[in-house]
């Protein structure tokens, strides 16, 4: 699989030459603040199939020592990746520009999830995080 995606200003492109690994949505408190909505659609991408086509200059890291955390848009604020140790751990699904191949696997940390926010799919849903993953 292949895929594309970008900010909400378009000034950061990246590409994926791979697979989506996990596609799943976090509810927890953190990603509540980060992500500033009900929580974070992420999946899992192998770093080396992951780059960026345009704009890395303008990327931000949170926490600032730039090593792990979220990776965003200075410009726009889109989050776009997540990294760990330096490398790209996890790609924001919503700055995809492609959906195909995509099934989402789990609902995370529903635990933690306010009240407000209510799942109405069938997908698997877990207190914390998978315990086989
Ligand atoms: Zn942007
Ligand atoms: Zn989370």
């Amino acid at each position: 699989m292949a895929y594309t995606g970008e900010c909400f200003c378009g000034g950061v492109k990246y590409k994926i030459e791979g697979a989506l690994h996990r596609p799943r949505i976090c509810h927890c408190s953190r990603c509540r603040k980060a992500f500033s909505a009900q929580g974070n659609a992420y999946a899992e991408v192998d770093p080396g199939d992951f780059s960026w086509i345009q704009g890395e200059e303008l990327l931000t890291t949170f926490p600032a020592d730039g090593n792990s955390g979220k990776r965003f848009c200075r410009v726009c604020g889109s989050t776009l990746c997540g990294v760990v140790d330096g490398r790209v751990h996890g790609v924001t699904l919503g700055t995809l520009n492609q959906d195909q191949g995509i099934t989402l696997q789990a609902h995370i940390f529903v635990g933690s999830k306010p009240a407000w926010d209510t799942i109405n799919d069938d997908v698997p849903q877990f207190e914390e995080f998978p315990p086989d993953w």
